[in-house]
Formats: C-alpha cells, structure tokens, sequence
C-alpha cells in the first residue's frame, strides 16, 4: 500500500491544470496523477476542436471563458520552462454564431449579459459578416454574434504544459489505470489499480473526463455524465477563402474554422451514449450540402480525414460539474464538460485548487456548478451549448 496527499484520476487537461495549480497555491504534498495513456490517443483533449468562446448565455461560463483569455493569451510565456516556450497556437480570429431572423433576439439578450461582464461581443449585420467572410451566403440570414477575442487553439500542446509544468514542480505522473474508487463510510480513502495494487489519500479528484462517471457510479455517487461521440472532418476546400476564418456556427449547428490551409468541421449529431471512437466518412454526407450552402467555396471541398472524439456529456444540464461530493469526504470532480472543457481548463484547475488549499473558491465563483445542484433543482441553464 502507497501513501499520497492527493491522487488525481486522469491527466488529461483538467487533471494536469488542477495539479499544476494545487502547486501553484502552495499545497506541498505528495500529489499522485493516475493517467491510463500516456500518448492520450483517446482523450477527449486530444479530440478537441479547440475552440475558446466568452459566448455564452450564463454568467459562471462566461466568467471562466474570459479568466483563461487572460491566461491562454499569455500561456506561451508564462508556461515557459527553462526558456522553452510554451507554444499553444491560440489563433484569436474570433468566434462566429451566424443567426437567422428567429435566432437574433436570443443572441441581442446574450450580448447584454456578456458586455455587461466586459466581453466585447457584437452583433453583426449581413455586410458586417462579409467583412470576416466575404464569400459567405448571407441570404437566408439576419446577422450574427461574433466577439474578435474569441477563436481557437492547440488543446494537446495546452495539456502537455500544464502536465510539464506539474511535473516540473514535482507532481508525479503514474501511468496506470485505476480500477475502483475506494471509500471508507463517508470518506475517501484512495484508489485500487488495475494490477490490484492500492493508494491511500484523503483526497482523490476524479478528472477522468469521459470515463469519470462510471467510477463514481460504482461507489454509489452516480453524476449525470455520459461518453458520447463526437465527429470531427478535416477538408480542403479547393478554391481558397479570401481571409482566414473566425470559429463560425452555422444556425444548423454545424460548424468550422481554419487548421492551417485546411478546414475543420463538426457537428453534434443525435447519438447513442457510450465509448465508441469509430469515425464513420458518411456521416459527413450530412454536413456537406449546409457548409457548400454556406460558402459555395466549399461546394468542391475534398474530405481528407477526421476523427471522432468524446464528449462527457452532462445530461441534465450540459455544463460542468465542479467540486467535493456531498456525500464523501474528500471525494471532488470536474467532469460533465459537454464540450466545452478546453474553454474552461484553467480557471476550473485553480478554483478546485482554492477550493482544496483555502476550503473555498477566492478568485472565480465555481459554486454555481456544484455536484449538490441536481438535488436543489438549481441549473445552470446555457443557452449556448455546441
Ligand atoms: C470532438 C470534440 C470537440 C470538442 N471541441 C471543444 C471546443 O471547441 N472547445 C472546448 O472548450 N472544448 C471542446 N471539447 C471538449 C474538451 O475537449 C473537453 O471538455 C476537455 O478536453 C476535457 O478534458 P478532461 O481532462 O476532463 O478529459 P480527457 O482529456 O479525456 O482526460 C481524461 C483522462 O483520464 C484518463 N482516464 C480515464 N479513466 C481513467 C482511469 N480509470 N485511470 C487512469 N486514467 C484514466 C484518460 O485516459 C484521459 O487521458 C471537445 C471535445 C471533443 C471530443
């Protein structure tokens, strides 16, 4: 039997952000990251399309959007080690929802919510889109909500800083995988590997992204999480785009953005929940009439390949679930990111650190997302879910 202060399940970005800042806040202990795969094949921020918006109809994810703009827009330096930068390719060309006449009202009320919080989002006219997207088919549409911070970035290169940086700061990585969750009446007591052996901490935070919720569902603490997949395709649209363009969404939820002179698109089609990686080329039958409407540029696009990636999908509410379980002490989570974890990476790694060192959340407010919510009937209720 090994002794930790902390063990963390999962050292994907969540997991390798919130070691980094338990660090960061002084906390001293022996922390233990039990990560699976350490070429993180199939982790959700390997997957990730790496978009990074503050538009978002609720308070706490537009908070935690704009507390990592500050940190993403300094990342490079800040993460240096020994003089080795930390590039993350954080590509600010803004964030695009195009809206129809029926989509414009909701987008004039997000806005309000967002300027009031200090994003610099805009409504924008037809002419104004064509400014960012000069070949876009704008006829069928009344504008749209667009914020020029906003845009998109490299997820592996964030979660490979964060984990070097932990390490760096003495933060053990384990590669394994934990089998079970262990408790001890209402406290936690530490975690069983999957070759049997066992680890004691009085505190365990389960970031195991997409694979989170079945642990917790073991020990008797089911989340209303699950995996869902996720289709990314990579095209070459042929005949070039005038400008680069900004993270746009179709009001058909699909949506696309530039990976060098490539385009990289999504969309989130109605699936069965469950682990299941197997990208399927056909399913882009369905995206490309709506993005060669869009812009016809795109009407002799070459599919070149794609993945398919999970999201931990949070049935209830679609937004994150952060902090100690009710029921177990000791025993906290980040999970249920629904896709839009990459977004909220750091400021969720360091209110879980707060929250740990300091017994509460000093720089951002993570309570409105609390495990204890679901009970309460106190949603957080997003609009603006992709
Ligand atoms: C296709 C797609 C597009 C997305 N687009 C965006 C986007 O545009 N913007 C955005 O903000 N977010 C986006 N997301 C969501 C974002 O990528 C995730 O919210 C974020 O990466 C979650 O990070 P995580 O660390 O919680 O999970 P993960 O990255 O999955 O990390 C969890 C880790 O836990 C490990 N693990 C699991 N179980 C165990 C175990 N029992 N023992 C040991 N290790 C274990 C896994 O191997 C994994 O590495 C997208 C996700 C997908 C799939």
């Amino acid at each position: 039997m090994k002794k930790a202060d902390i063990i963390i399940v999962g050292g994907g970005v969540m997991g390798s952000s919130t070691a980094f800042a338990l660090r960061k806040n002084g906390f001293e202990g022996n922390i233990l990251v039990f990560e699976k795969d350490p070429t993180y094949e199939y982790s959700s921020t390997s997957r990730s399309a790496g978009g990074f918006r503050q538009l978002y109809s609720t308070s706490i994810n537009i908070q935690l959007s704009r507390f990592s703009l500050e940190v993403y827009k300094n990342f490079t330096e800040d993460m240096a080690i020994d003089g080795d930068k930390a590039e993350i390719d954080f590509k600010q060309r803004g964030y695009l929802f195009l809206a129809t006449d029926r989509m414009i009202a909701a987008y004039e009320k997000q806005l309000k919510l967002q300027n009031s919080l200090g994003v610099p989002s805009e409504i924008l006219s037809t002419s104004d889109l064509l400014n960012i997207i000069p070949e876009l088919e704008t006829g069928d549409l009344a504008g749209g909500l667009f914020c020029k911070e906003d845009g998109y970035l490299d997820p592996y290169s964030v979660m490979q800083a964060y984990r070097k940086n932990a390490q760096h700061l003495e933060v053990d990585y384990v590669t394994a995988e934990v089998s079970t969750l262990l408790t001890e009446g209402r406290k936690m007591r530490g975690v069983q590997l999957i070759d049997g052996s066992i680890y004691t901490a009085p505190v365990v935070i389960n970031c195991a992204g997409a694979w989170g919720a079945a642990l917790s569902g073991e020990i008797g603490l089911p989340l209303p999480v699950v995996p869902l997949k996720r289709q990314m395709y990579v095209f070459d649209s042929t005949k070039r785009l005038e400008k680069m363009l900004p993270l746009t969404i179709d009001p058909t939820g699909v949506y696309f953005r530039h990976e060098m002179d490539r385009v990289v698109a999504g969309f989130s089609d109605d699936v069965t929940p469950g682990i299941d990686f197997n990208w399927k080329r056909s399913s882009f039958d369905h995206l490309w009439p709506i993005l060669a409407h869009r812009i016809p540029n795109f009407e002799n696009l070459k599919l070149e390949s794609g993945w398919a990636g999970l999201y931990d999908h949070n049935t209830v509410d679609q937004n994150a679930i952060i902090g100690e379980h009710p029921q177990m002490k000791g025993y906290y989570v980040a999970l249920g990111f629904s896709g839009h974890g990459m977004q909220q990476a750091p400021g969720v790694g360091l209110g879980l650190a707060e929250l740990i060192c300091k017994g509460r959340y000093e720089t951002l407010d993570l309570s409105p997302l609390r495990v204890e919510r679901f009970a309460e009937n106190d949603l957080v209720l997003e609009d603006a879910i992709v």
